[in-house]
């Protein structure tokens, strides 16, 4: 199903987004084309632009490259020649381009009001707060045990502030993305003896699911709780702490919406991406990363039916490239993460134009120390 998203009412609130200069309201879209090519090509090898799966289409066609967060930062600093690197996605990943960026290069997010609601979820002061009464109901936050392993290691996905990453890296824990979790709790197992991992609960779910740990020893800590609403009893019993945060877009696919699917396509498969809940993932046929769902349709044969359980751009594009396979949103009405959408094609437009007249609006910078311990936990991630 081809959901049209960009609609007329769309379009004229558009300066309900970051407010820009009236000229660059109500703008035809061919015009908004042919200046936003024209600025880039002006700007040519200086500027790179990156484009999350999750970007409208209006803006992506002008991406220099496309994935995900962390694929998009690798190659914003591969791309030396760039002093400035436009990040049409949200604002934690704008800060980990930041982050990783060469020490020339500039970031810049088309507009500010592009967050992550998951990301807000996780406040730094809510977690000093929760390492600290973590510590008053008897786990180790940071001693070491006699074993040389910590009493809790702290596990962060990469969709979280620069400054909870860096609280992360200072207390010897460590980034994770939809694609390595895995891997990187077992590393984090192995210096640890629980996980906190934040702040999606359901990635940490149901990665720790499919990894074998039982379910009755993970716990959820809700930062809006003293004590995370939990006793020492259950924190202590507990090999998972799973940080009380979700994704606003992938929490609304259900089960029922499965169980339609296959009374209507009894042949077809289901795909979802982790940040499903696990009754979702479980009553699906495959899960994994936007790269995993990528890569699991286009290798399916041809006539294949795919139900995909992500953000609706990212179907909507599939559907497109895969014209010989049927794919459509799980959900009917098609789950479009609205944070991402704020990067509309007059933000880029202006941010580019900004660039030719050799003004930086929007940049987004990591002050110290944050950056450098922020980079700590994001640099333990890239070596393994
Ligand atoms: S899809 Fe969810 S996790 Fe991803 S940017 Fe949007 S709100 Fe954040």
């Amino acid at each position: 199903m081809d959901l049209k998203i960009l609609t007329d009412f769309e379009k004229q609130s558009i300066g309900e987004r970051q407010p820009l200069p009236e000229r660059y309201l109500r703008l035809s879209d061919d015009e908004l084309d042919a200046r936003i090519a024209s600025a880039k090509a002006t700007l040519g090898e200086r500027c790179v632009i990156l484009g999350h799966h999750y970007q409208r289409d209006e803006v992506i066609k002008f991406a220099d490259y496309i994935g995900d967060s962390l694929k998009l930062s690798r190659a914003a600093a591969s791309r030396t020649k760039a002093d400035y690197i436009v990040f049409c996605g949200v604002h934690f990943m704008a800060e980990s381009a930041d982050i990783l960026r060469a020490p020339h290069q500039k970031v810049v997010l088309p507009d500010l009001a592009a967050g992550c609601s998951m990301a807000d979820m996780a406040a730094p002061d809510q977690l000093e707060i929760c390492w600290r009464e973590m510590e008053q109901l008897g786990v180790r936050t940071d001693a070491l045990g006699a074993d040389g392993r910590a009493g809790v290691i702290p596990v962060t996905y990469i969709n979280s502030s620069a400054a909870i990453k860096a609280f992360v890296g200072a207390h010897g824990g460590i980034v994770c993305t939809s694609t390595n979790a895995q891997s990187i709790m077992t590393w984090a197992w192995e210096r640890g003896e629980k996980l906190l991992m934040l702040p999606d609960q359901h990635l940490g779910r149901n990665t720790g699911f499919k990894m074998g740990v039982p379910l009755d020893q993970m716990v959820v800590w809700d930062p809006n709780e003293m004590w995370g609403g939990l006793d020492a009893d259950q924190v202590k019993a507990a090999k998972l702490i799973l940080w009380k945060g979700h994704c606003s877009v992938h929490t609304r696919f259900t089960v029922p919406q499965i169980e339609a699917f296959r009374k209507k396509y009894p042949d077809g498969r289901v795909v979802a991406h982790p940040e499903c809940t696990l009754d979702v993932v479980r009553a699906a046929d495959e899960s994994g990363s936007t790269e995993y769902i990528i890569n699991t349709v286009k290798a399916s044969p041809a006539g294949a039916v795919w139900a995909v359980a992500t953000e609706v751009h990212l179907v909507n594009r599939l559907t497109a490239e895969v014209p010989d396979k049927t794919i459509v949103t799980l959900d009917p009405f098609g789950c479009l993460c609205s944070t991402m959408f704020r990067v509309s094609p007059n933000h880029l437009l202006w941010i580019l134009e900004g660039l030719v007249e050799g003004t930086i609006y929007n940049q987004i910078t990591v002050p110290e120390p944050t950056r450098t311990d922020a980079k700590l936990a994001l640099d333990r991630m890239l070596a393994l």
